[in-house]
């Protein structure tokens, strides 16, 4: 490709709302250009790296045995309304009406549909397992969009479905997709860490998210050195927490605590360690008022508590709910005395606590000497710790370390939840109907090349790692008068372009200043510039994005060395 005519146009122009590197970038380097919130074009130097992608994706996923196909983008209400997730999906479901006044949805996901396809074709045993995948377009109206591609409300998924006759079926289709998840991020040369998932109301452990780490990631996740055990903190467990030691129960007494609405300020004023006092949390919910009590120094994970109560998500009660069920100003609820229309949920971090401090339901007040049992019934104790770096390992007690990092995939046992409702049976050998075993396994196509940009750059660009680089070589002459250095720029790039290389001529006519912030920017692996000067002697200079020395090779042997350092490791 010669730049000259190729659609790749650098800016210095950051958009106002590029609040991460990668989305900078993209944008600098011609990648993507926004079309309104959460919606971007691809242009045509970005659309090479996602189909860089693409095509590994495709490669790993086609080994694994996995089969190509293409659903729609819009899809029938009716089939929704079958699953049960019109109702359920909520805001992010843009729901759309035809001309005829009936109702369709863009896809944000494609259970229902390919579910659908499959009930209608496969009957038997004999014609399973199968596993469908495509690579498309989905649309989710989140509500804060961000980060350019990271974060869009239309973007490019790869999402792969599984059906399988048994459990044992699922856990080896999920099995194999896992590997070749593992496969697909190697190969593109990103850091990444599989973790322990979330899987919501449905419960099980059969959830992995495949994170890029990075700092700008929004997930956060543990991982213990030691044994390998990783998750996200949404789902992540800990050992028991180490608990004061007991002490024989003293009066219980309430204590005037004036404005001291946080557990750091009652514990320095009544002088006692933040792990005697327990906090009382209000949450409302559309089953009535909760409350959730947990130790002074931790904090409550809201989707442990979610799933707990069976609700896609919880919120904390406003300042009105709170007066109302409390009796008090915020920060001064606690357990003692609370209406018996309010459900009192502990974490089993305040189980073997003794004489705690908590709130008094009284505003600037507090009670001391609060004891379980006698002082009020705690009878619904369940693990809702958000588990923080520095806590144990709950496999083998070592320190977990916290990081950020992006989640670019996630795989799923969906068991039955589809196939049941949605009537997907098949027959097995005694002529018994029953509902297919599903597995589902995304991966987000732009938002892998947002974590790649996040995790490789420097100051001046990207540093493609070279799997995703939308061109493998750029090869620039610094002047278009010199027609020696043309000639050979155009001798170098031929001879690349013949052993099949994807290499970008530089030809256009610019200062060698622009040319090199351009290549800096743009980040292609490798490459050859061709001067007047050293062409005297019959060298070009090769060079690395990623650092390193260049190097002054023969302009013959040009393509050969560049053939070299693009070869991958072992090859
Ligand atoms: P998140 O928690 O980040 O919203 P999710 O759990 O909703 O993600 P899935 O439904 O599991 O995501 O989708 C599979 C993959 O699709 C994700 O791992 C991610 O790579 C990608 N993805 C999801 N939502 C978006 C989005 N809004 N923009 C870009 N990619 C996305
Ligand atoms: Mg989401």
């Amino acid at each position: 490709m010669r730049w000259s005519s190729y659609y790749l146009f650098t800016t210095r122009e950051v958009p106002a709302d590029a609040e991460v590197v990668s989305h900078r970038l993209m944008v600098r380097a011609g990648m993507i250009r926004k079309e309104a919130a959460g919606i971007y074009s691809y242009l045509p130097f970005g659309w090479r790296s996602l189909q860089k992608l693409s095509a590994i994706v495709r490669r790993e996923l086609d080994a694994a045995g996995a089969i190509e196909l293409h659903m729609p983008v819009v899809h029938d209400a009716d089939l929704w309304r079958e699953s049960g997730r019109w109702r359920a999906y909520g805001k992010e479901l843009l729901r759309v009406r035809d001309r005829h006044e009936r109702d369709f949805c863009l896809g944000p996901t494609h259970e229902e549909v390919v579910t659908d396809i499959v009930r209608r074709d496969i009957r038997s045993y004999r014609q399973l397992p199968t596993n469908l995948y495509q690579i498309q377009v989905k649309f989710r109206d989140e509500i804060r969009p961000r980060f350019g591609l990271m974060r869009g409300r239309e973007f490019i998924m790869k999402d792969a479905y599984s059906f399988d006759v048994d459990e044992a079926g699922l856990d080896a289709a999920y099995d194999q997709m896992d590997l070749a998840y593992q496969r697909i991020f190697t190969a593109c040369q990103l850091d990444f860490s599989r973790v322990e998932a979330d899987t919501g109301a449905i419960g099980g452990s059969s959830s992995h998210e495949f994170m890029v780490l990075a700092d700008t990631g929004e997930s956060q996740v543990v991982s213990c050195r030691e044994c390998g055990y990783g998750a996200n903190v949404e789902r992540a467990e800990t050992q028991p927490l180490a608990a004061p030691a007991a002490e024989p129960p003293a009066e219980r007494q309430q204590v005037s605590t004036p404005s001291c609405t946080s557990v750091a300020e009652v514990a320095e004023l009544l002088g006692v360690g933040p792990e005697r006092v327990v906090k009382t949390l209000l949450y409302e919910t559309s089953d009535g008022p909760v409350a959730v009590l947990i130790r002074g120094d931790r904090e409550i994970n809201q989707t442990k508590l979610a799933n707990h109560l069976d609700l896609p998500e919880v919120a904390l009660a406003g300042e009105a709910l709170v007066r109302s069920v409390s009796g008090a100003e915020v920060g001064f609820a606690g357990p003692v005395g609370l209406p018996d229309t309010v459900r009192l949920i502990a974490d089993e971090s305040v189980r073997g606590l003794t004489n705690v401090v908590c709130g008094a339901n009284v505003t600037d007040a507090h009670l001391t000497g609060v004891n379980w049992g006698r002082d009020v019934d705690l009878a619904e104790f369940t693990d809702l710790l958000l588990v923080t770096g520095g806590d144990a390992c709950p496999r083998c007690g070592s320190e977990l370390t916290l990081s950020r990092g992006i989640e670019v995939g996630h795989i799923f046992k969906l068991g039955s939840k589809y196939s049941e409702p949605m009537g997907c049976n098949y027959t097995d050998e005694q002529g018994q109907e029953r509902p297919m075993m599903m597995g589902c396994y995304g991966l987000g196509i732009g938002r892998t090349i947002a974590a790649a940009i996040e995790q490789n750059h420097d100051d001046s660009g990207i540093i493609w790692p070279l799997p995703l680089a939308p061109f493998t070589a750029l090869v620039t002459p610094l002047t278009n008068r010199d027609d020696a250095v043309v000639a050979a720029a155009e001798g170098v790039y031929h001879d690349l372009q013949s052993h099949g290389v994807d290499v970008l001529l530089d030809d256009r006519d610019e200062r060698p200043g622009v040319k090199f912030n351009d290549a800096d920017l743009v980040g292609i692996p490798v490459r050859v510039v061709i001067g007047s000067k050293s062409l005297a002697d019959g060298k070009v200079e090769i060079s690395l994005r990623r650092g390193g020395d260049k190097e002054l090779v023969p302009v013959d042997g040009a393509a050969e060395r560049v053939l070299e350092l693009i070869r991958p490791p072992g090859a």
